[in-house]
């Protein structure tokens, strides 16, 4: 088996420190622990880390600078970009020894190219600000995330993230014709292409596309543009169960193809929570249902033609008593109102005390299966705990939150979570689905890695990592 190489354990001192300040000047070197606050901690306080520097590099050059160094002296480094990742990677460890390469300052847009339908951009434009650009000249970039306003697109590609628009576009790996990479030893790779077809030996994009910035860090990407649609048009449906959302998803799908562009589940307990905890958000419908589906066509030609297919569906789905209640957006206001129901759901579960969280996706099939086994067996192992699974149905992936029992206690909730995970993730198993479907591995699940991969799979990631990262300096820790 090939041993992980591993960085220097000291902890940078003061010399060192002023060795990576100076590539990207004092300024850009925060050191200050107050002002370190903001990239030692992430948003659920799941991971808090130390650090003896953040370094805040303004171009590709001096991202090789301080990686060429870091190599040489065996400092261990952490990329990180709008710092919303789930599973910890861009958080250093507590212990200080490792630094923090912040990459935010890279946030120009290089090119937008109309004929080729691509934009060229740094790792650490936001994501939204990749809609705006795009939309500014007739296009549009598929990939949505309720985090859209803070990830960066660097770290949209480093976890290959999912979001609501999997099923129609794919998730960040299909977005993305080329990249721009720093490795770990400060070289640097420009395979900024701009090509649909290219088969000149082994495609290395996809090797830094959910590498969780543990194989080189992403400077910049060449993105794939969509038209701009000319209507996105949304219903909110209440429903029996899962079967029925599966019946409705099969209607959609037939009837709308590729322009079914969003399909999300969501819990009568999950609108509770909304509803009460997100300012403004309000129940699209008039009576209570078990379960919820957001429904979103998109249309090239017109509104029209969005809304006669969403009319056609659900007509479809009445008549077949699949759905019970259904609302369709009238305006752009009240779409926007839909979709805030469904993207604060990750985030109301915290008000509610301690939430155990699993992201897994399983054969779209056997999402109603899922559900009822690990409903079933959370409630067993934690009775009166309340699951909030949730989530992107239409392509397999749900996320199969569980909050707290009401008035328990919070810690000794929380202490449950590896239980909790090994019965949610052994349905999964059974079920051929996967233990991390858009979130990725990084600390949270790392020790879970070798129960889901074969040996051979298990080897073959580290002789890649110890190929790109021979000194183990960048994000050590992670994934592997
Ligand atoms: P970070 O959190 O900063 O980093 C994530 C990982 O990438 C870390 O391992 C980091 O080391 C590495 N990294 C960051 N930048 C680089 C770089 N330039 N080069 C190399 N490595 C790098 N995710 C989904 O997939 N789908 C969702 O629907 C979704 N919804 C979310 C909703 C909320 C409210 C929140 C808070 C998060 C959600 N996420 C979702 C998770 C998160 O937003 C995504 O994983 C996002 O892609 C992370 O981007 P980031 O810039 O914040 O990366």
């Amino acid at each position: 088996m090939n041993k992980m190489p591993s960085p220097s354990p000291a902890i940078p001192g003061a010399e060192i420190v002023a060795r990576f300040a100076a590539i990207v000047g004092e300024r850009y070197a925060v050191t200050d622990p107050t002002d370190q606050v903001p990239y030692l901690r992430e948003w659920r306080d799941l991971f808090t880390g130390r650090t003896s520097v953040v370094l805040r590099p303004g171009s590709t050059e001096e991202v090789s600078a301080i990686l060429k160094l870091a190599n040489e002296l065996g400092v261990a480094v952490v990329p990180q970009g709008g710092n919303t990742g789930l599973v910890g990677g861009q958080i250093p460890d507590p212990d200080g020894r490792e630094i923090v390469i912040s990459l935010g300052r890279l946030d120009k847009v290089r090119e937008i190219d109309l004929n080729s339908d691509t934009m060229t951009v740094e790792a650490g434009v936001t994501l939204e600000r990749i809609h705006e650009e795009a939309l500014a000249v007739e296009r549009m970039f598929p990939l949505t995330l309720a985090s859209q306003g803070t990830c960066q697109i660097g770290g949209n590609l480093s976890s290959n993230a999912g979001g609501t628009a999997v099923l129609a576009y794919g998730n960040a790996r299909s977005l993305a014709l080329g990249l721009e990479v720093v490795l770990p030893t400060g070289e640097i790779w420009n395979g900024l292409r701009k090509l649909h077809k290219d088969n000149t030996g082994y495609d290395l994009k996809h090797l830094f596309i959910g590498a969780e910035g543990t194989l080189g860090i992403i400077t910049a990407a060449v993105l794939q543009l969509q038209p701009a649609p000319k209507s996105q048009e949304v219903a909110f449906a209440g429903l029996a169960s899962p079967e029925d959302a599966l019946k409705l998803l099969q209607i959609a799908k037939q009837r709308a193809g590729r322009q079914l562009t969003a399909f999300e589940l969501m819990p009568r307990i999950g609108l509770t929570f909304a509803v009460r905890h997100a300012p403004g958000a309000r129940s699209p419908l008039e009576g209570e249902h078990e379960w919820y589906v957001l429904t979103e066509l998109t249309s090239g030609r017109s509104a029209e033609e969005a809304q006669a297919l969403l009319e056609e569906i659900f007509t479809e789905a009445f008549e077949a008593g699949i759905v019970e209640d259904a609302a369709v957006a009238q305006s752009l206001d009240q779409a926007a109102s839909f979709w805030k129901v469904r993207h604060a759901l990750s985030e109301v579960q915290k008000h509610e005390g301690g939430s155990i969280k699993h992201d897994v996706s399983v054969p779209v099939a056997l999402i109603p299966t899922l559900l009822e086994r690990g409903i079933a067996a959370v409630t067993d192992l934690i009775p009166g705990c309340r699951p909030v699974p949730f989530g992107h149905m239409g392509d397999g992936n749900i996320h199969f939150n569980i909050s707290q029992p009401v008035g328990a206690d919070k810690e000794a909730f929380l202490a449950r979570w590896d239980e909790a995970n090994t019965v949610v993730h052994a349905i999964v198993a059974e079920l051929d689905g996967s233990i991390s479907a858009e979130h990725g591995i990084g600390r949270l699940k790392r020790d879970l890695l070798p129960g889901v991969k074969s040996p051979v799979e298990l080897e073959m990631m580290r002789r890649i990592k110890a190929t790109f990262d021979p000194n183990g300096i960048l994000n050590p820790g992670r994934i592997l």
